[in-house]
């Protein structure tokens, strides 16, 4: 099992509750937990998540799953929290903005007022937008970020800015435990299909013999990692030590152009590599790569799946579900 270095495993079975467990990394954080032995509990409202997406736990006798929005306030007994609940791509934080900052502000609020009532761990599933389109290349955590306030990704980056102010707040404040994970782009199995976010867009529209969209010129830059290895990383960063609060970039190092990306999923899946360009979206950041030195040397981790494998593991899934 990956997660068997008993620095960061927790022998004694623990009562977690993962919001957005329903989502895309949610599920699969919530089924390493289940392995690890401990009892789940999901809450999300289902906006972006799916049923569908715990199917192969729901059976489990220690899985448990309330349909729950976190901007309400929520009463169960729990020893850990991991804060996911949020939707991740642009195309659905950008639906309903104003609901996508209420699911940041008071959904953390909610969240952090149960960790501060029941004593328990609680971990923020933050992102890489925090720092915008960003001046500082590679990103460190000690960058304050570029990051316009009114624009269409606003809801969104401060959204997730407010809750890092609320986590570090409730922290000095009331003594909470807290770890706040800076993700960046993650990918693989049980996205989206019509996530919209570019990995998903690019296989469904290779699969189905579509023109891949590529938004602007393509020099653009991502850094992806795959889910499994960010999974890891969450559950190493809620083990560590109480006084170890982050924030900890969690992504792969590994950088390349939406052209980059575009030409190994033509490649891989075996499409006629037709682009169709389309005009970027306002405020698309230029380029994006963490600096994990931190999580290297806390977590003892980095990312160990390149893209080219996960690329083909997320090809495979899309590939049996029928898109
Ligand atoms: P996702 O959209 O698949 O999952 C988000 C989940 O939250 C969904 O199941 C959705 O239904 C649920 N949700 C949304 N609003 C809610 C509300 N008000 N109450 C309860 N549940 C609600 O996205 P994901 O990619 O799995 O992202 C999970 C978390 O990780 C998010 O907080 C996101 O901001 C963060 N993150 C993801 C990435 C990435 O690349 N995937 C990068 C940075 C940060
Ligand atoms: N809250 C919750 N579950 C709990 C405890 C609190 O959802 O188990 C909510 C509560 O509704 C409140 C928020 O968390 O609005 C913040 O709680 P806190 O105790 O920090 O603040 P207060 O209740 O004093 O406003
Ligand atoms: N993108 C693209 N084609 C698509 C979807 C996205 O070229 O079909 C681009 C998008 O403009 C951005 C990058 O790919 O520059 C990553 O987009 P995504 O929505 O996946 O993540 P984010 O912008 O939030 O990092």
């Amino acid at each position: 099992m990956l997660a068997s270095d008993p620095r960061f495993t927790r022998a004694v079975r623990q009562r977690v509750l993962v919001t957005g467990g329903a989502g895309f990394i949610g599920s699969h954080l919530t089924r390493r937990l289940l392995d690890l032995g401990h009892d789940v509990l999901v809450a999300d409202n289902l906006y972006s998540g799916a049923r569908d997406n715990m199917r192969e736990f729901a059976d489990h006798p220690n899985f448990e799953f309330i349909r729950h929005d976190v901007t309400f306030p929520l009463y169960v007994e729990v020893d850990q929290i991991y804060h996911l609940a949020c939707p991740a791509s642009p195309i659905f934080y950008q639906r309903d903005p104003v609901q996508t900052t209420k699911t940041s502000v008071h959904g953390s609020i909610n969240m952090l007022g149960l960790a501060k009532r029941t004593n328990a761990r609680i971990l923020l599933a933050s992102t890489s937008e925090v720092y915008g389109d960003p001046t500082v290349h590679p990103q460190v955590e000690s960058y304050w970020g570029n990051v316009n306030p009114i624009g269409i990704r606003s809801c969104y980056d401060e959204g997730k800015r407010c809750a890092e102010t609320l986590f570090f707040d409730y922290w000095r404040q009331h003594d909470l435990e807290i770890k706040v994970a800076r993700i960046f782009n993650t990918y693989g199995p049980r996205m989206r299909p019509d996530d919209g976010r570019v990995v998903s867009n690019f296989i469904v529209q290779a699969l189905q013999g579509e023109p891949l969209t590529i938004f602007g010129d393509g020099s653009q830059t991502r850094s992806f990692c795959y889910v499994d290895d960010l999974v890891e990383a969450l559950i190493r960063l809620m083990e560590t030590p109480a006084d170890f609060t982050g924030p900890v970039n969690l992504g792969n190092p590994g950088e390349f152009t939406m052209l980059e990306l575009a030409e190994k999923v033509i490649s891989m899946v075996g499409s006629d590599g037709a682009i169709e360009h389309r005009p970027l979206p306002a405020d698309d950041p230029v380029q994006r790569q963490p600096d994990i030195s931190l999580a290297e040397e806390v977590l003892d981790w980095r990312p160990v799946t390149d893209l080219d494998e996960g690329l083909k593991h997320t090809i495979e899934y899309f590939r049996g579900s029928d898109v």
